[in-house]
């Protein structure tokens, strides 16, 4: 069976979840290699958790060369890789990175790419939302090696045992590659919530909190869930540019959505529309959002968060 390469989505050797996704939509295309890109002291306990996933084979990328710049050694990394594997297909998660590695990739090795795939079934064939969500379409790509970036939630992931067998590999980063270096980096302050574009659920609040966003946060926490915005929120200053959802914003696709004083505006469904299980909590009943959602509630969000997230905390 053919290997299918799946570049692995971590901080520090923290592991994230679209990782474990890419491995299981890996093993429906051939027998899928995990490939790590850090440092080489980390590389057996990272193996250790991708093989859980199914990874057969764990390369080690020891990044002593790659740390400190930009993207475009990571890239040059995955070429020398794929012309040595040949591998049938290359997933990579759909964060800016991963894209930008992606583009950079297919240009280096000749092939096409698909980027934000939300599905990859054998073939591969992918699908994609696209304009604002309106259309569904199917894609495969027909020159050299498939490149596919996933969006994250595209897939549940499914443990299955792989062998994880660790293969040490050496790449030649080129001066050309090191052209972009990085200065500073601060991590985040951590807010104990997931990150949004990997959150399995997100409470989303627009105008319509009026810049209170404590009913947000509370319904969050109760739920485990990433906060989001919508533009006029974030324009209104009320939050950070880095919580918006939408066509200038982040998408997200997680098994839950709750939009509370949204009202729907395409822009915003963009970056929602395929979540899996949509919700809303709007005072106007004519809302647009009430359109696209699973369940509704006309209210007042200031009353209903709060009791939805009181009832959450009792079970
Ligand atoms: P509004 O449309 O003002 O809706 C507020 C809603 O809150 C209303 O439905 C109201 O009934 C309800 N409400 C009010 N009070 C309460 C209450 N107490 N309880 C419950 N409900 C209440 N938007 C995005 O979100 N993301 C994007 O990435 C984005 N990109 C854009 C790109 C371009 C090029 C353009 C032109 C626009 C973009 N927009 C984007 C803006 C978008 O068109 C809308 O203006 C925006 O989404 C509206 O945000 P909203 O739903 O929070 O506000």
């Amino acid at each position: 069976m053919s290997e299918v390469l799946v570049l692995i989505d971590h901080v520090d050797g923290a592991v994230r979840k679209p990782t474990y996704e890419l491995l299981t939509i890996a093993k429906r295309l051939g027998e899928p290699s995990a490939v790590f890109i850090g440092s080489g002291a980390q590389g057996a306990e990272v193996a250790e958790k991708v093989k859980a996933y199914g990874a057969e084979k764990v390369y080690v990328v020891d990044d002593a060369q790659i740390k400190g710049y930009l993207v475009a050694p990571k890239a040059e990394a995955l070429q020398q890789l794929a012309e040595k594997a040949s591998p049938a297909a290359i997933l990579i998660p759909s964060t800016a990175e991963g894209k930008e590695i992606a583009g950079r990739l297919a240009i280096k090795i000749g092939s096409g790419l698909i980027t934000d795939a939300v599905d990859v079934q054998e073939g591969p064939v992918t699908t994609q939302s696209v304009f604002a969500g309106n259309y569904t379409v199917q894609a495969k790509v027909t020159q050299g090696t498939p490149i596919i970036t996933v969006k994250p939630n595209s897939a549940a992931p499914e443990e299955s045992a792989g062998a994880g067998t660790v293969e040490e590999f050496a790449a030649t980063v080129s001066d050309a590659a090191k052209g972009a270096q990085i200065v500073a980096s601060q991590p985040r302050k951590a807010t104990g919530r997931p990150e949004l574009t990997e959150a399995a659920a997100v409470v989303a609040g627009g105008r319509g909190t009026a810049g209170n966003f404590e009913p947000i946060e509370g319904l969050a926490d109760a739920l485990g869930a990433a906060v989001g915005a919508s533009r006029a929120a974030v324009d209104s200053g009320w939050i950070p540019h880095t919580f918006q959802i939408g066509q200038t914003g982040k998408t997200v696709s997680p098994q839950l959505y709750v939009a509370a004083g949204i009202s729907g505006a395409i822009q915003h469904r963009a970056g929602m529309q395929t979540s899996k299980t949509i919700v809303a909590v709007n005072k106007d009943e004519e809302a647009p959002i009430f359109e696209l959602v699973d369940f509704g509630v006309v209210g007042d969000l200031n009353s209903v968060l709060p009791a939805a997230a009181e009832e959450i905390t009792k079970r």
